[in-house]
Protein backbone atom coordinates (compact mmCIF):
# COMPACT_ATOMS: atom_id res chain seq x y z
CA UNK A 1 0.00 0.00 0.00
CA UNK A 2 1.56 3.12 -0.78
CA UNK A 3 2.59 5.51 1.94
CA UNK A 4 0.46 9.34 2.32
CA UNK A 5 2.06 12.09 2.43
CA UNK A 6 1.02 12.83 6.32
CA UNK A 7 2.85 9.87 6.87
CA UNK A 8 0.32 7.92 9.21
CA UNK A 9 -0.83 4.44 8.84
CA UNK A 10 -3.73 4.14 6.51
CA UNK A 11 -6.73 1.88 7.19
CA UNK A 12 -9.47 1.26 4.30
CA UNK A 13 -12.23 1.20 6.12
CA UNK A 14 -13.37 3.10 8.98
CA UNK A 15 -13.67 -0.51 10.84
CA UNK A 16 -10.43 -1.89 10.71
CA UNK A 17 -9.37 1.54 11.68
CA UNK A 18 -11.30 1.66 15.21
CA UNK A 19 -10.40 -2.16 15.69
CA UNK A 20 -6.46 -1.16 15.95
CA UNK A 21 -7.64 2.00 17.63
CA UNK A 22 -9.00 0.33 20.45
CA UNK A 23 -6.06 -2.21 20.20
CA UNK A 24 -3.53 0.62 20.41
CA UNK A 25 -5.24 1.88 23.45
CA UNK A 26 -5.05 -2.03 25.19
CA UNK A 27 -1.72 -1.99 24.03
CA UNK A 28 -0.39 1.26 25.42
CA UNK A 29 -2.49 2.18 28.22
CA UNK A 30 -2.58 5.84 27.49
CA UNK A 31 -3.79 8.43 30.22
CA UNK A 32 -7.20 9.57 29.77
CA UNK A 33 -7.23 12.26 27.01
CA UNK A 34 -3.68 11.06 25.31
CA UNK A 35 -3.22 9.08 22.49
CA UNK A 36 -5.45 8.53 19.74
CA UNK A 37 -8.97 9.39 20.48
CA UNK A 38 -11.12 8.91 16.86
CA UNK A 39 -10.42 8.14 13.21
CA UNK A 40 -10.77 10.15 10.25
CA UNK A 41 -11.07 10.12 6.61
CA UNK A 42 -8.02 11.85 4.77
CA UNK A 43 -9.05 13.80 2.27
CA UNK A 44 -4.99 13.52 0.15
CA UNK A 45 -5.57 9.20 0.20
CA UNK A 46 -9.04 8.76 0.82
CA UNK A 47 -8.56 6.26 3.75
CA UNK A 48 -8.97 6.20 7.43
CA UNK A 49 -6.03 7.87 9.95
CA UNK A 50 -5.95 8.22 13.51
CA UNK A 51 -6.19 11.68 15.16
CA UNK A 52 -5.40 12.63 18.46
CA UNK A 53 -7.84 15.40 18.43
CA UNK A 54 -10.89 14.96 20.11
CA UNK A 55 -13.33 14.20 21.19
CA UNK A 56 -13.11 10.79 21.45
CA UNK A 57 -14.87 8.19 19.49
CA UNK A 58 -18.10 6.69 20.67
CA UNK A 59 -16.76 3.11 20.71
CA UNK A 60 -13.92 4.44 21.87
CA UNK A 61 -15.58 5.90 25.04
CA UNK A 62 -18.09 2.56 25.36
CA UNK A 63 -15.14 0.65 25.66
CA UNK A 64 -13.32 2.67 28.51
CA UNK A 65 -16.73 3.20 29.95
CA UNK A 66 -17.97 -0.55 30.02
CA UNK A 67 -14.44 -1.82 31.34
CA UNK A 68 -13.84 -3.26 27.63
CA UNK A 69 -10.54 -1.94 26.74
CA UNK A 70 -9.89 -2.64 30.89
CA UNK A 71 -9.66 -6.22 29.98
CA UNK A 72 -8.23 -5.92 26.94
CA UNK A 73 -5.61 -4.45 28.55
CA UNK A 74 -5.00 -7.26 30.78
CA UNK A 75 -5.70 -9.86 28.45
CA UNK A 76 -2.61 -8.64 26.75
CA UNK A 77 -0.40 -8.14 29.57
CA UNK A 78 -1.34 -11.99 30.59
CA UNK A 79 0.13 -12.44 26.57
CA UNK A 80 3.21 -10.47 27.41
CA UNK A 81 3.83 -13.02 30.02
CA UNK A 82 3.43 -15.54 28.26
CA UNK A 83 5.77 -15.01 25.62
ZN1 LIG B 1 -4.00 9.97 4.07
Amino acid sequence: MASCSTGKRRFPTETLALEALLEAHALYHYKAGQGPQTVYTCEICGDFHFTSRGPAHPKLQEAIASGDLARMQRANEWKSRLK
